[in-house]
């Protein structure tokens, strides 16, 4: 897979008929439409039902709630639409741009301005969840930007200066967390762990940390929780693809499936012992301790290194401050950024999946093929086969 340059894909596909990159299925680009959200709306309920399977499965504790229940299944069907929306609508734009610009391809209007465009159904989603999604998608244009980066020589990422971006975004989300720990409403966040609000002198308890009961418990609890969750998720990603001889998975259970385990446990049972040695020390509790406590902690990224998760943690601390700035009201109301951000993200990421997809982050690639419904790798094929025989 190369780069398809803005000059290479005008080129060769600049007369080809929208039939072979946008809507193989059908010659008609009306008769296509019914068949392109159909498949969509198939891969959306796929992608989705894998994604809320996941959430159901974190929140146990609320699945006695009917409320609960009908929330979901409100959000899922909306998911849904989304999914459905953004690629069935792509691409009937794109065969209309195509048809103003006098039956032309060009590099931004085959499908970036498209996905941009589209992005905009992401008001589809309700507002906590939406902002989660444009976090992640922010996250992952990062990540692109930071590969292209280091492609092209400015910047060299070693495992050294991943796990140190890890240490100091962890001190910082830490902190603002726990800054924000007594409002009502709490920013939207994904994140490993919420930590605890800070205790007040006031509420007369005698312990001074910030959790009941004796600390080597909380602390050992803490770990212990979190190395399970790690070794579920792994176990459950090796498992999952072999589901049909699971005698063969469990036989391949190895070293490194332990990794992610170590490293949840150990990320929050070293800010655990921080925070409490800290709230012993100075004899009070404050938000403070989240800094060297959140540093630290990052040190067990060691055993699980990873760019996305540096970056998450960044793009983490900077929402929150954020929320600051709009509750200073240092940022006005009424700009939408985070969904005009959305915009840009997802038509800059779904065109980089197409003409640079080497460094493309993963998740896009799945991301476009499920919803799709795989019929976004028949249409890359044939952009491929087109771009082969120019050569
Ligand atoms: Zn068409
Ligand atoms: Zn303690």
């Amino acid at each position: 897979m190369a780069v398809i340059s803005k000059e290479l894909f005008e080129r060769a596909c600049g007369d080809v008929p929208c039939s072979v990159i946008v809507h193989p299925w059908n010659e008609s680009c009306l008769r296509a439409s019914p068949e392109t959200y159909y498949q969509t709306a198939i891969g959306s309920i796929k992608f989705y039902s894998i994604v809320y399977a996941a959430q159901l499965l974190m929140q146990t504790k609320k699945w006695k709630k009917k409320e609960f229940w009908k929330k979901m299944g409100e959000y899922y069907i909306r998911s849904t639409l989304l999914g459905a929306a953004v690629t069935g609508t792509y691409a009937n734009m794109s065969c209309f741009l195509r048809w103003m610009l006098g039956n032309k391809f060009t590099f931004y209007t085959y499908n970036r301005i498209p996905f941009t465009l589209t992005g905009l159904y992401i008001y589809l989603e309700p507002p906590s969840r939406r902002s989660l999604i444009i976090n992640l998608f922010f996250n992952l244009l990062a990540e692109y930007y930071l590969r292209s980066l280091e492609r092209s020589g400015y910047l060299k990422i070693t495992k050294a200066k991943q796990t140190l971006l890890f240490m100091i975004g962890s001190s910082l989300l830490f902190y603002l967390m726990r800054l924000e720990g007594d409002k009502e409403q709490r920013t939207p966040l994904f994140w490993l762990y919420t930590p605890e609000k800070v205790r007040r002198k006031e509420d007369g308890s005698k312990n001074v940390c910030p959790h009941e009961g004796p600390c080597h418990k909380f602390i050992l609890k803490g770990y212990g929780t979190y190395f399970g969750i790690g070794l579920a998720i792994s176990l459950a990603r090796l498992i999952i693809p072999k589901i049909k001889t699971p005698i063969e998975a469990i036989s391949s259970i190895r070293g490194k499936h332990f990794k992610m385990a170590l490293f949840f446990g150990s990320y929050i049972g070293i800010y655990r012992a921080v925070v409490c040695y800290l709230c012993r020390k100075q004899g009070f509790d404050s938000a403070l301790y989240a800094l060297p406590a959140g540093y630290l902690a990052g040190l067990s990224s060691m055993f699980n290194s990873s760019l996305g998760l540096s970056i998450a943690v960044f793009s983490g601390a900077l929402k929150l401050f954020s929320t600051i700035l709009y509750e200073k009201k240092i940022l006005p109301d009424f700009i939408p950024l985070p969904e005009l951000l959305y915009c840009y993200c997802q038509g800059t990421l779904f065109h980089a999946r197409f003409m640079d997809p080497d460094i493309c982050p993963n998740y896009v690639f799945n991301l476009m093929k499920t919803v799709s419904n795989h019929r976004c790798e028949w249409v890359y094929e044939n952009i491929l086969d087109i771009i082969k025989n120019i050569q």
